[in-house]
């Protein structure tokens, strides 16, 4: 089973791990860390299943080879399609984040990115971004895509900032590599990666020029440092049966990793120093991970849609027309999500390496829809599972001898209805509106891929307001001079 040596292979890797204040040795036994290792397995398992064949395999562009999508570079507005639809549909099988595409988007993105750089300045990196990328492919590893530094003070640049590790830098360079210093937030999947792919966070100026750094780097390196973060009732997953968890299988997982002193060698440099690339490359990546949300949240966001349809069937609601009502809306916003991210898929273009970007300014309106209808079907759901999505006791009461009765008798929907169907679906409303998938679901939504303001500054750029303006004042008869 290729998800079972997916495990086997990264219990081999020996990294520096916190949890909750403790160093942790085996990350992958730990079940704050299993959910969210078995969510990213699921992209294996699709290889194993032969109706998803053409979602979850495609041809490498450098040998021709069959490698797993989540490693592929798109060739084609296909391509981008259909990695949107893949993306659907583990959102769908996991209800979490699945945290493998943030390096997809990555390798993307420095795809195109480093042949502009080799054919402008003559520098290797897009050979060595190719030979890590046939690695990669061989491998069918994962990577994290780490882009978002710690920041500091947000007025300021990076070589501004009082500390200058605050955004990740090269402390020093030699023939043989370099070596950075620094930290990423928010590394979705970290755990779960065999390399962790670095970018710069922003567009970097002459002298932000130690900022404008990329490279990848295998996730045991030992001056790598992983902190663990904490997401909503999380220690439900550490209960033996984890009946409370609502999502019995599933998690996301996000770290914060710390750069200390990190060697990279040259092969693995695919920018550094070379500041008016850096811009560039964000935006590309950005741009591609704003197209994934179009992907993975409208996955889950058919979950939540048919967990509140199947309480409305338990409490007995199910033919009431404000219930279908609401239930038209979040399919509606849903697919208005899914929507954007095919559309901004089959515009996407060539670039000048052959390779096919999203196209941007749809990418980001589709980001910009995902910082507020996920919250908007969130509330239309918890509309209709009502209160007790807040109030539920523990699913472990119904199993005991006085109150379980209880509990069945007066949480009973619809008679004739299991009472405890509808408490596990109440459980996982719970856990995607107010629980540890309310992180993937909600927050990321907002954040992840960057905050709205992001998506704004990229829409007001691509918009040519100029052009719309000269088309108006044409109708209106007004003469430009
Ligand atoms: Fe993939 Fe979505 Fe998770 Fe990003 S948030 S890694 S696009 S599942
Ligand atoms: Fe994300």
């Amino acid at each position: 089973m290729p998800e079972n040596k997916y495990i086997s292979s990264l219990k081999k890797l020996k990294r520096k791990v916190y949890i909750r204040g403790t160093p942790v040795d085996a990350p992958q036994e730990h079940p704050l860390v299993q959910l969210s290792t078995a969510a990213v397995a699921r992209s294996y398992a699709l290889q194993g299943q032969p109706e998803h064949e053409q979602l979850i395999y495609a041809n490498s562009h450098l040998d021709g080879r069959r490698i797993n999508r989540f490693t592929h570079i798109h060739r084609s507005a296909e391509d981008l399609i259909n990695k949107v639809k893949l993306q659907r549909l583990l959102g769908q099988q996991t209800g979490t984040c699945f945290q493998r595409c943030v390096g997809m988007d990555a390798l993307n993105a420095l795809e195109i990115t480093t042949f502009e750089l080799e054919r402008d300045l003559g520098t290797p990196y897009h050979r060595n971004f190719n030979h890590f990328l046939q690695q990669v492919q061989e491998e069918n590893a994962v990577c994290d895509g780490a882009m978002t530094d710690p920041k500091g003070d947000r007025s300021k640049r990076p070589h501004e900032q009082a500390d200058p590790d605050l955004y990740l830098r090269v402390v020093s360079r030699n023939r043989e590599g370099i070596v950075v210093n620094g930290a990423k937030c928010h590394q979705t999947g970290a755990l779960n990666s065999h390399y962790i792919i670095a970018m710069p966070t922003t567009a970097m100026r002459e002298e932000d020029r130690d900022y404008a750094v990329a490279f990848a780097v295998e996730a045991d390196n030992p001056q790598l440092i992983y902190i663990l973060g904490r997401q909503p009732s999380d220690l439900r997953k550490m209960e033996p049966d984890r009946a409370d968890t609502g999502n019995m299988y599933f998690g996301g997982q996000e770290c914060l990793i710390i750069f200390d002193h990190v060697f990279i060698p040259w092969e693995r440099v695919f920018l550094c120093g070379e500041y008016d690339y850096s811009g560039r490359l964000v935006e590309r990546f950005a741009g591609y991970h704003r197209q994934s949300y179009g992907g993975c949240k409208t996955g889950v966001g058919d979950l939540l849609i048919g967990a509140a349809a199947s309480l409305a069937e338990y409490h007995g609601l199910d033919r009431a027309s404000h219930i279908k009502d609401k239930l038209v809306e979040m399919i509606h916003l849903n697919e208005t999500i899914f929507c954007c991210g095919i559309a901004c898929s089959s515009r996407g273009n060539p670039t000048a390496s052959g390779t096919y970007l999203v196209d941007l300014l749809l990418a980001n309106v589709c980001k910009l829809n995902v910082t507020r209808f996920p919250y908007e079907i969130a509330r239309l759901a918890e509309d209709i599972a009502g209160g007790l999505v807040a109030t539920l006791p523990s699913l472990k009461d119904l199993e005991h001898p006085e109150i379980g009765p209880l509990l069945k008798k007066y949480f009973q929907g619809v008679a004739g209805m299991e009472t405890t169907c509808r408490l596990r679906m109440l459980r996982f409303v719970e856990n995607l509106t107010l629980g540890a998938a309310a992180a993937a679901y909600l927050t990321e939504s907002l954040h992840g891929a960057g905050s709205p303001q992001a998506q704004r500054v990229v829409i007001a750029r691509q918009a040519d307001l100029e052009g719309k303006k000269r088309m108006a004042r044409k109708l209106a008869g007004i003469k430009d001079d």
